[in-house]
Order: structure tokens, then sequence, then C-alpha cells
């Protein structure tokens, strides 16, 4: 009978408290698995043998009993505006994608939380993909460490280049809640990457019993997709409204528990002749009034095929005024990537299918 192998544990996913009981185990003392964790997590390093510090017997123990799980480079693709398109191969050969866009006060980067996604919103193409898996903590938090140490190579002095982190690639977090969860408190971790819950938002399409737990147990900022001002235009672009109505889901942001001085995020892709009216600016004032909200105005990332439209520059400017005449804050959300597909709703592996015949397989 063939023997049965297990997969090693992966390292990567674990936090301090269960590295340093995993290293118990080995018996090894606590401030080997500081140490180590500090290789995984503040330096980002890629496989055990980099890990200078430790002994060559320990190294060997490692490879032994566990694994580092790593991202490899697919592809990597550079917009004339700066934004870095990364797709990535995971160890079981999928591809995810997630996309830096530097300015001169943050280096951001855009990370997939799930393999495809299960949502199907109407407009966006990782919808079409239907869902594959959930990404794994370790997954999620390689998308920055590798990141990171590719940006590393181009000169820089700086250890972790990355300054701000919005989850808002390919998935749907929430649906993975749990190890979007592990993975932003790996990385706020201050022995690893020691990221500010200030400089992390994470996006979702509003699963409202989600949003509630969101609040109680992570401490990083919250945008919403919310992209109609109706039911009836709601439900027929995301499918998640017919379960989750806009007034529960603005019930969920009006007692989500708010930090101070914070502002809910909402998301608003304007699709001509879908969304764009007064009438929807209007009723879009009304929807937030007395909330403690930003709306994200986003230019439709064309998807051909998928039937939408991009309204104009001007008329998102008008439908930006007359949330402005209500005090509404809005931006009108700059597109960046586009000629390399890395714009918003444009995640989907579309050159994979297109050039890899193994993709089709
Ligand atoms: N599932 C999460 C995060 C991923 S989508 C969410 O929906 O929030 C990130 C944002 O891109 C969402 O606000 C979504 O509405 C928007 N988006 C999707 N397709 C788009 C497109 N083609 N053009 C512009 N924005 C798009």
């Amino acid at each position: 009978m063939a023997k049965l192998v297990l997969p090693k544990l992966d390292l990567r996913e674990l936090s301090l408290p269960e590295l340093t009981a995993h290293l118990a185990q080995l018996e090894e003392p606590a401030f080997r698995a500081r140490q180590l964790y500090a290789w995984i997590h503040r330096k980002g390093a890629r496989s055990f043998a980099e890990m200078s510090d430790l002994s060559k017997s320990l190294r060997v123990k490692l490879e032994e009993h566990c694994q580092l799980g790593s991202l490899t480079i697919d592809l990597k693709q550079e917009s004339t505006d700066g934004t870095i398109k990364y797709r990535w191969r995971t160890a079981d050969g999928q591809f995810i994608e997630s996309v830096y866009m530097p300015s001169d006060r943050r280096k951001t980067l855009c990370v997939s939380t799930q393999v495809g996604c299960a949502m199907a919103c109407a407009f966006c193409m990782t919808g079409t993909l239907g869902l594959k898996r959930h990404l794994t903590a370790g997954e999620i938090c390689d998308q920055v460490y590798a990141v990171n140490a590719d940006l590393r190579t181009r000169g820089g002095r700086v250890e972790r280049p990355l300054t701000n982190l919005v989850f808002m690639g390919m998935g749907e977090p929430l649906h993975n809640f749990e190890q979007v969860k592990k993975s932003l408190e790996l990385l706020e971790s201050p022995e690893g990457c020691d990221f500010s819950h200030r400089h992390i938002t994470v996006s979702t399409v509003g699963l409202v019993p989600m949003i509630e737990r969101f609040g109680q147990e992570t401490n990083v900022k919250l945008a919403i997709s919310l992209n109609a001002t109706t039911d009836e235009v709601r439900d027929r672009i995301m499918p998640v409204n017919k379960k989750w109505k806009i007034a529960d889901l603005m019930e969920a942001c009006r007692t989500f528990p708010m930090r101070q001085g914070r502002r809910i995020t909402f998301e608003y892709v304007l699709l001509q002749g879908v969304n764009d009216s007064d009438e929807d600016a209007e009723r879009l004032a009304k929807l937030v009034a007395g909330l403690p909200a930003k709306i994200n105005l986003i230019p439709y990332n064309d998807n051909p095929g998928l039937g939408f439209l991009s309204v104009g520059d001007a008329r998102a400017e008008e439908f930006r005024l007359i949330l402005d005449k209500r005090n509404v804050f809005a931006a009108i959300r700059a597109n960046r990537g586009r000629d390399i597909a890395a714009a918003c709703g444009q995640l989907a592996n579309v050159e994979k299918k297109a050039a890899d015949p193994r993709a089709s397989v």
C-alpha cells in the first residue's frame, strides 16, 4: 500500500507563539523561534538556506520536518505609471496576482485573498472565474514579503519598502475570513513585518454577518464596494445583494466599531447608464448621511465582453460635485496600471489563459 505522505507544516502560517510551541517539539529553545520568525516575517526569507545565523543542523532539521511555503514570480509587468503587476504561482500551481502602486508618499500593495472569487459581480473579471480555492494566511503574507524582496533588488536601502496594504485584489476577503484575520495578525506583529493597522484596508462586497465579526476581531480599516443605490440595480450587478440588501449593509456600517478619526470607504464603480445618474448621486449622499464616510468613485475599467461602459471624466466630476454639495467627501480614484490590465476588477490571469496551453488543461 502506498505510504501516506502528509504535507509538511508551513512555518509561514504560524504566529510567534505557535512557532515557539512547534520548535519546542523539535527541542529548540524559544529564542530560536524568535530568530526564525524574524527571518520569515521581518526579513522575508524565501528559504531556510538563507537563514545565516541558524546552525546548519537546525536548518537541516527544519527542511526535514517543515516547509516554508513561498510564491514564485510567474510574470511581472510594469506599467508606464510605475504600477507593477505580479503574477504568482502557488506551490500547487495556481495563479494569483498582486499590484504594486507607488506614489510619492506611499508604496501600496493590493493583495489577493482567493484564487478566483465566488461573488460573481457582473462587471468584474475575477468574478467570471468562480472560486478555485481560498489562499492560506501564509500565501496572503508572502505576496507582501515577495514584493518587498523584489523591490529590495531594485537598489533601495529600505528593508521593507511597502508602507500600505489594500486587500482589494482577487477574491472576497470576508469569504476567507479566518485566513485573512490570521494574515493581519502576522503582518501587524511587531516581531514581524510590523504594519500599522492604520495602513491596512480590507474591502468587501458586503457579507453582512462577517462585517460584524471583522469589526470585533480585527483593527484595520473597512471599505465597502457599494456600487449601486437601489436594490434593483445592486441585485443585478452584485448577486450578494440578493441575500443582504443595501439597508442591511448600511445598518452593519452604522453599528461598525469606528476608531477615532476613521472613516468607512465606500467604493462606487461608475457604470454608464447603470448607476451614474444625478438621482444615484443624491441617493448615495442620503445612504451615507451621518456616517463617517469617504466615497471612492472608481472609473470603470473595461473588461471586454461583460457589457459595461465607463463614464467620461466630465460625468465622474459632475457626480462627485453632487456629493460634494451634500457635504459628502468623495474622490475620483486615479486609474493605475490600465495598460497592463492591473486596474481594479481586471485581475483574472487573462493573458495566462491565452498564452499558456497548460492553463487550459
Ligand atoms: N471582493 C472585494 C475586493 C476585490 S474588488 C470587494 O468587492 O470589495 C476591489 C474593487 O474593485 C471593488 O470595489 C470592485 O467593485 C472594484 N471593481 C471590480 N471590477 C471593476 C472594474 N472593472 N473597474 C473598476 N472597478 C472594479
